[in-house]
């Protein structure tokens, strides 16, 4: 079967076990890979009424056909799972070099269930798993715990791992895998590192040889030869500045979310351009595995407050969430709650919009300071991009804001009105955050 290692890997995490299953062309047809294989796998092994952060909750990785082919753009991964935060399916997408690593294995799926007895990270190869001890990673940062077991099982090894957001539940945690050659990938939406963090789960690493066959290569280098321009010329935008550049253009027609969405036009979008923060911050370009785009940028930040920060590139969404949502034009300050997020492991977006949510909602003050103090902490921040600080909190301290956009709502309860103030769309908001893919 062209396009497909044909395998799916079981890992059950409380026995420390695993099964390998095989599939057909029937079932790769009707569901492809990615997140289609993830959605039946899951409906088939999540009861309804599961508890996301319980045992019986499964995590899925997915790749698809196209994954580790000459196709580019088909190398991100599918990690899915039932979200903690909205109680529902979801699924989110990461780049870097994971997904082509893990076709390598011939695991199209791999699915973990389950709850280890002590903190563990899963090796995948190709011929089934291996969980080791992680004792001495968990507490450690992303990046860090990435470079770790990359110590420790060899630099051909891709890494998918939880900060201390995660260990700690935090309902919008996310996972990162750090690719040191070019783009790092962030598996950002619905939870899934809270739900790894709940399985004592702190990494996943892939390892592998094997080679993805296409049925008829000529045919599909003819195919990429004839959309090889048009594609260079509809992504140069992207190419050049990464999704920063929909800054302006999501600016211009209305829809660029400001303080709290009391307005969807930001007069300072200008200081948060794609154009801005390449001027200022611009190292050089990065990309996934076999992708000509490269819409990944790494930065430096080089004076002021937050001098000596290097890190990627801000997608657009958080600099939205970080920027525009909470008043804050303060580009440096946008990068560096970047990278902390990134190596607490918390999503941008769901942290951005919860700040600016509590920046909002005076009555918030009490309910989310009552039992903790540390919360008020992070919406007094000097630019208002709260995560900069939150790496300094002890991990009781995250806890009003882990619940995440809708509990922090409701803990707040109606925002008092100003005379000056109009309406809040955030008080009309549903109780969840939409999931969607993030790279
Ligand atoms: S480099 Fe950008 S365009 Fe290319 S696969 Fe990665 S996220 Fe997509």
């Amino acid at each position: 079967m062209h396009g497909y290692g044909g395998r799916i890997l079981h890992v059950d995490l409380s026995r420390g076990t695993y099964t390998i299953t095989a599939f057909d062309e029937a079932f790769a047809q009707t569901f492809l890979g990615g997140n289609g294989f993830a959605i039946r796998l899951l409906y088939e092994h999540v009861p309804p009424g599961t508890d996301p952060l319980s045992p019986q909750n499964m995590i899925v990785f997915a790749v698809g056909p196209l994954t580790d082919t000459p196709v580019p753009g088909a190398t991100r991964c599918c990690a899915a799972t039932k979200s903690p935060l909205t109680g529902l399916f979801c699924d989110s997408t990461f780049g870097g070099m994971f997904a082509a690593m893990q076709k390598r294995t011939g695991f199209d799926a791999i699915a973990i269930r389950g709850r280890a007895p002590q903190p563990v990270y899963l090796l995948v190869h190709e011929e089934g798993a291996v969980l080791k001890p992680a004792d001495d990673l968990w507490g450690r940062f992303t990046r860090d715990t990435n470079q770790a077991i990359r110590q420790r099982e060899g630099e051909e090894v891709e890494v998918l791992a939880i900060g201390p957001a995660g260990e700690n539940r935090v309902r919008f945690a996310c996972a990162v895998h750090t690719w040191e050659r070019s783009r790092d990938g962030v598996a950002g939406r619905g939870g899934l590192g809270a739900v790894m963090g709940a399985k004592n789960l702190k990494a996943v690493a892939v390892r592998g040889t094997r080679k993805t066959t296409v049925a008829d290569p000529e045919a599909l280098k003819a195919l990429l030869a004839e959309v090889r321009e048009p594609m260079k010329v509809g992504t140069a935008a992207l190419k050049e500045f990464g999704t920063t550049v929909l800054v302006t253009l999501i600016n211009r027609i209305g829809a660029l979310g400001t303080r709290n969405l009391q307005s969807e036009v930001y007069p300072q979008a200008e200081a948060i351009s794609g154009e801005a923060f390449k001027a200022d911050f611009f190292v050089k370009d990065t990309t996934c595995f076999k992708c000509p785009v490269a819409c990944g940028k790494d930065f430096h930040v080089r004076e002021g407050e937050y001098a000596g920060t290097a890190w990627k590139m801000p997608e657009y969404e958080t600099i939205y969430a970080f920027g525009s949502m909470l008043d804050n034009p303060h580009r440096a300050s946008i990068v560096k709650a970047n990278e902390l997020c990134d190596q607490l492991g918390m999503d941008t977006i769901s942290l951005g919009v919860t700040l600016a949510l509590c920046l909002r909602v005076r009555g918030a003050r009490p309910a989310l300071s009552g039992t903790d103090g540390g919360a008020l902490a992070l919406w007094r921040l000097p630019h208002h991009a709260g995560a900069h600080r939150s790496h300094r909190l002890p991990p009781r301290l995250w806890r009003p804001l882990g619940r995440g956009f809708g509990a922090a709502g409701s803990a707040a309860g109606p925002r008092k009105r100003t005379s000056t103030s109009t309406p809040s769309k955030a008080s009309s908001c549903p109780p969840t955050l939409p999931v969607s893919s993030k790279a």
